[in-house]
């Protein structure tokens, strides 16, 4: 087995993973700032975190994963205060709909999902530690981290710190993300905010105090991973790297992962710039779970993901395809016995599917592996050479490849409803329709075609369409 590489945007360069705490990896990710619900740029990120715990966990390791909910920042404040309710109140509902979500999408949840303000304590800590330090400055109520005390300030993003303005100050979350100066660990609070009364004052934590505080009080010092978009990179990650490293004197994280944006006609999809879908805009549409799934871990997660309507189109053809083969291989009758050559086969398959996980978790190269195993397995069956003791064995290649992917399970419809989408009238199962194309063929070949039209009838009325190929089987799609 490869060992397993990842793309570190601090070093720039491809290296091993090699966890500090034997067969343990410990992993922080950015969360969702919960004052919207998330659109399907957030989910590029957090599926592509998804397939890398998966993975894993698959190659035997334990993940220990911590993700924090960002439910503090001004423009929660802000809403709150606007529609009269508290800040725990108007979060709470896109809480609820990220987890829903994240269900319908099949990311897994991490071992600990924790919110900025019930940590409030161990921000307080965190910046008394860097006061003792003589890191910080107040100004106006507000705690401010000197970066011009923190020589390596910069190493991530590679940002010439030299053409910072010093003493500069920013203290607003939004305008944050792009500047380069003294950021506030604490802020005052505004007149009729929400705020904490505390050892360091009153007022609120900055919003990158939350990622340090909450990653090193669950994971340690040092972390081997810590993964977000790349728009956290600079300055988000480079402040909690600030704080981190200043306050103990140790690395904070071993191997930084950024996954490329989503764009949509030519730019980074996003809540601020209004050009964005949330998951259930897309489900509104017709669109099912699992084609966006597909869709959003198709790409490697370096590279952008350009968002269209064909790209959805081929990723359900895609899942379909999937599905289809699964259950041809547990439904249909082979000859007795087993071809080595398939055997053979397979485990190339699996061989090839892993080494491309392993190579910074190229998905494009562990689908293609698929993808082949299943047009060769599929023409072996056409031709007669797949055997009946083969399809145990490919069946288990499909599942182990599905632990990752998380593609096959036949439970849109499902999904769908628990959101209040689709029809009251479930739609047929892949084995129904299975089994109802059987039935089909078995009633052509005793020639009663009164029967074989019902049939096809009855699997038209419910969107299935039957396509006879020439070498005699039966495909099918969804319309
Ligand atoms: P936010 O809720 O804005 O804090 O973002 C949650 C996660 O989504 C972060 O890791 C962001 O970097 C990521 N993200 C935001 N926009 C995009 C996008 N268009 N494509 C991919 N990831 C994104
Ligand atoms: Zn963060």
């Amino acid at each position: 087995m490869n060992e397993i590489h990842l793309h570190n945007t601090l070093t720039n360069r491809l290296e091993p993973l090699s966890p500090l705490h034997p067969g343990e990896v410990r992993i922080y990710t950015c969360g969702p700032t919960v004052y919207a619900f998330a659109h399907i740029g957030n989910f590029r990120t957090f599926v592509f975190q998804d397939i890398l715990r998966r993975f894993l966990r698959y190659r035997g390791y334990r993940v220990l994963q911590v993700m924090n909910v960002t439910d503090v920042d001004d423009r929660i404040i802000q809403n709150a205060a606007a529609a009269g309710i508290g800040i725990r109140d108007y979060t709470e509902k896109y809480i609820q709909a990220f987890l829903e979500d994240t269900d319908a999408l099949h990311i897994e949840l991490p071992e600990e999902l924790v919110r900025a303000t019930d940590h409030i304590e161990d921000m307080v800590t965190l910046i008394e530690r860097l006061q003792k330090k003589s890191l910080t400055y107040t100004s106006d109520g507000s705690i401010y981290f000197r970066i011009s005390q923190f020589p390596a300030y910069g190493k991530l993003s590679k940002i010439d710190v030299a053409g910072m303005q010093a003493g500069a100050r920013v203290d607003v979350d939004q305008y944050e993300k792009d500047d380069a100066r003294d950021f506030a660990l604490w802020k005052a609070p505004k007149p009729g905010e929400h705020f904490w009364d505390t050892r360091i004052g009153p007022g609120r934590p900055g919003w990158h105090i939350e990622c340090s505080a909450m990653a090193m009080k669950y994971l340690g010092d040092t972390l081997d991973i810590h993964t977000g978009g790349v728009d956290l990179a600079f300055p988000h990650h480079e402040n909690e790297i600030a704080q981190s490293e200043a306050a103990t004197g140790h690395p904070f994280v071993r191997l930084w992962l950024h996954a490329e944006h989503l764009i949509l006609e030519g730019q980074k999809m996003s809540k601020s710039l209004g050009n964005f879908y949330t998951l259930r805009d897309l489900f509104a549409k017709g669109h099912k779970p699992s084609t966006i799934r597909y869709l959003l871990l198709s790409v490697p997660y370096r590279r952008q993901l350009n968002f269209t309507e064909d790209g959805l189109t081929q990723a359900r053809n895609s899942v379909e395809r999937l599905r289809n083969f699964t259950a041809r291989l547990k439904s249909a009758q082979f000859a007795e016995g087993s071809n080595p050559e398939i055997q053979a086969r397979i485990e190339k398959a699996e061989a090839d599917f892993d080494a491309g996980l392993a190579d910074d978790i190229n998905t494009a190269i562990a689908l293609a592996a698929i993808f082949d195993l299943v047009r060769d397995v599929n023409t072996a069956m056409d031709r007669g050479t797949f055997r009946q003791q083969d399809a145990p064995r490919a069946v288990a290649a499909m599942e182990k490849f599905d632990g990752i992917l998380a593609l096959l399970a036949d439970d849109d419809e499902e999904k769908l409803r628990k959101l209040g989408f689709g029809t009251s009238k479930p739609g047929l199962s892949v084995s129904q329709i299975e089994t109802m194309i059987e039935e089909r063929q078995a009633a052509k070949k005793r020639r009663d075609f009164k029967r074989s039209d019902e049939i096809r009838q009855q699997l038209a009325d419910s969107g299935i369409l039957l396509e006879d190929t020439k070498d005699g089987a039966i495909r099918w799609k969804r319309k």
